[in-house]
């Protein structure tokens, strides 16, 4: 078990009270909170030392790069990577996804080629192959989900006969849905595919392995794992990334530069132009020890048991209907919900009121929410830091939110 009023501590905005209350913080997969050891980091960046990496050759550019450097490793450790320089660092997920879809899919998709994505996808691993799509005459199609929103796996099949690109979610930031990546990524490979996924709900919620998954890239965020806002990862396979044109072009990404053209620097530098996001990144290293230490496996634990008891306490509310499936076991820790006769927004309007912070809207998954049959929802979702007296309270605003507006 998590203690979890020890982790509380750590993070100053729960113990911050404004209009009488603290923050109850059920937002998670837009963002997470962040921990005084990654504030402190940050802080010893600017105030200790700032500087360039790759550059200088003075003290503090030293001790930055290596800094910089040696979170590539503990990124390569937290997912099991066989290299660091498997490893880029980016601005998002959305980059990072991007950067395949850009960097891979307009050097290798042609003209009637099939790529495949999903309907849990979130619009950053749906938009960027639309797109490319477009841009190369390709087909695009995608799997379709079964009435409980996990993947219909014999559609799965179906579809990935003959693909060029398969790319898929690990976890739905809408329903929850855990997908058996492993298990997709070998019936994908078997048809000679690349395979992509887009982990931005998965590497900070549960172990995650990218070795044992076989997958080709492998994308996250920082911002969604503890750790700072401006920093994605982008895990590539090491022949792909030497293969690949780069994605930006301009200092740093080049090897030789002559008037009659340039060369590129190695991997991962060669993904990496312009000025890093250096202190983020050096940052991001303690909200990694940070979860190392807790453990990835007790980390899932702890959602899976408040997932279960908000699954079960939302249930039993008058009107309001949980999406996604009813086995924690099958779900990461988001619940979306609707209440009958009131508008998601109301619902997170009237909840912040009592200092209770969900998300409403189409949570960027407009193509999953059409299939849901409903124009938004509300949505909870879970931490480390979150309590079962949080979904309490929740629970006893959204009667309160049925009174106001139901009556
Ligand atoms: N994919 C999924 C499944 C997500 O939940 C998110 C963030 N909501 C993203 C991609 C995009 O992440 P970012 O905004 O950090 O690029």
């Amino acid at each position: 078990m998590l203690d979890v009023d020890r982790i509380r501590a750590d993070f100053p905005i729960l113990s911050h009270i404004e209009k009488g209350r603290p923050l109850i913080y059920l937002d998670n997969a837009a963002t997470s909170q962040k921990p005084i050891q990654v504030i402190k980091a940050l802080e010893a960046f600017y105030t200790e030392y700032n500087a360039n990496i790759h550059r200088g050759v003075y003290k503090i550019a030293e001790r930055a790069t290596a800094a910089y450097e040696a979170t590539r490793e503990k990124v390569r450790q937290f997912i099991s990577a066989s290299e660091a320089n498997e490893v880029i660092f980016t601005r998002n997920t959305t980059e990072s996804l991007n950067v395949v879809a850009r960097s891979w899919g307009e050097a290798n998709v042609k003209a009637g080629d099939k790529v495949v994505v999903t309907l849990l996808e979130h619009h950053s691993n749906m938009v960027p192959w639309q797109l490319l799509a477009r841009k190369r005459r390709a087909k695009l199609e995608f799997v379709s989900i079964n009435q409980d929103g996990t993947l219909d796996m014999e559609d799965f099949k179906e579809k990935v006969e003959g693909a060029k690109v398969v790319a898929f979610t690990h976890v739905s930031n809408v329903v929850g849905t855990i997908n058996p990546v492993c298990d997709m990524t070998r019936m994908a490979k078997r048809e000679g595919a690349l395979v992509v996924v887009d982990g931005a709900q998965a590497a900070p919620h549960m172990p995650v392995n990218v070795s044992e998954i076989g997958c080709d890239f492998y994308a996250f965020s920082a911002h969604k794992m503890l750790g700072p806002t401006g920093v994605g990862v982008l895990y590539g396979r090491r022949e792909l990334l030497e293969e690949m044109p780069p994605f930006l072009a301009g200092g740093d990404m080049i090897s030789e530069v002559h008037l009659s053209g340039a060369s590129w620097n190695e991997v991962p530098w060669k993904f990496e132009a312009g000025t890093s996001n250096v202190g983020d990144v050096i940052a991001f290293a303690s909200a990694i020890d940070y979860l190392t230490v807790i453990g990835m496996a007790n980390v899932r634990k702890h959602e899976k048991a408040l997932t279960e008891y908000a699954l079960t306490r939302l249930t039993e509310l008058d009107g309001v209907k949980v999406y996604g499936p009813m086995e924690a076991e099958k779900r990461g820790g988001v619940v979306p919900f609707t209440i009958k006769g009131v508008h998601p927004h109301d619902i997170a309007a009237h909840l912040d009121g009592m200092r209770i912070a969900v998300r409403s809207g189409y949570h960027c998954a407009q193509p999953l929410h059409e299939w849901l049959g409903v124009q938004s929802t509300a949505r909870a979702s879970f931490y480390i830091y979150n309590r079962q007296d949080e979904v309490d309270a929740l629970v006893e605003g959204l009667k309160k939110t049925s009174k106001v507006f139901v009556g």
